[in-house]
């Protein structure tokens, strides 16, 4: 009979959060798949646990997966746990948990501190519908389609931030985002939590003169439908009717025309006739 891999959930700065279960589990455990041994030694030994633990990093982490899928079958029971907060929320866990899952081994949580969650609950930003992105790409390209992404999102965007790259990022995000309310979080659950509510614009000025300290949550109002309206809008009528027409390639002319029309909210027979005069000069009008 093949052992349990359990996905726990550890505080995320103070250790007074550890959960009841929690300990439970790390106790009872056969093996602790950590992603620091160190860092993790701190935390059994304020709580005076002698598991013995593998480290399961990022770098690692699909080759101890066939080592710790190989203890599981052999019936051991393994805690997995990251530095700080839930695993496999930016942190190892998602390829061992898939693994386990693929080889049949039953997988199972005890829940607990989440950054992101701890942040949004305290933030009072809309929090109904949200997307979590994590760490923004470190490359500029990928980080650029990212931020492109994230520019006509409606729902609430959550970030995580280190400091050295906080001051960075913010002015990324008010370039391509523009300026928006924002949730800083730093320090959760720690001595010097702080959450600063401010507009975007307002937090790369608080930061010009203020040095960033502690890991980030950054949340920020999503898109305002109404706004990327006005802005398609514009778009539409600074480009010709031919051009707008392009837009809809695949579609017949009838359609397209149609398309159009409801885009720049006018009648069809507008579109036409605009369509005529630009294509006058080419002696080639629209067909409909
Ligand atoms: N797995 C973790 C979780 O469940 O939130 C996230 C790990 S990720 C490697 C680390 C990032 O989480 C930090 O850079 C920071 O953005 C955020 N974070 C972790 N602890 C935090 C805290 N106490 N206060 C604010 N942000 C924190």
């Amino acid at each position: 009979m093949s052992g349990t891999l359990t996905v726990c959930a550890t505080p995320i700065g103070n250790l007074e959060d550890i959960s009841a279960r929690a300990l439970e589990a790390l106790r009872g455990a056969d093996l602790i798949a950590a992603e620091d041994t160190r860092h993790t030694l701190g935390l059994l030994n304020h709580f005076d646990i002698r598991t013995p633990m593998i480290s399961c990093h990022k770098d690692n982490e699909a080759d101890r997966s066939d080592e710790i899928l190989a203890r599981l079958k052999e019936g051991k029971h393994v805690v997995l746990v990251s530095d700080a907060g839930t695993p496999a929320i930016s942190d190892p866990g998602e390829i061992l948990v898939r693994r386990c899952h693929e080889d049949g081994i039953r997988v199972t949580a005890v829940p607990g501190p989440c950054a992101f969650i701890t942040a949004l609950s305290m933030s009072g930003m809309p929090s109904r519908r949200f997307v979590f992105e994590g760490f923004l790409p470190a490359s500029s390209k990928e980080r650029a389609e990212v931020l492109a992404r994230l520019r006509t999102e409606e729902r609430t965007v959550i970030l995580y931030e280190a400091p050295h790259r906080l001051r960075k990022t913010l002015e990324q995000l008010l370039e391509a985002l523009g300026d928006r309310p924002a949730a800083l979080a730093r320090e959760l659950t720690k001595v010097h939590e702080e959450l600063l509510r401010m507009t975007l614009g307002e937090a790369v000025e608080y930061y010009r003169t203020t040095e960033p300290r502690g890991e980030y949550v950054l949340i920020l109002g999503g898109a305002d439908p109404g706004e990327l309206t006005r802005e398609q809008q514009a778009r539409w009528e600074n480009m010709s009717f031919t051009e707008h027409m392009q837009l809809y390639p695949d579609l017949p002319a009838k359609e397209a025309m149609k398309k159009v029309a409801r885009d720049r909210g006018i009648p069809r027979r507008e579109v036409y006739e605009a369509l005529l005069k630009e294509k006058k000069t080419d002696g080639d009008g629209p067909s409909a």
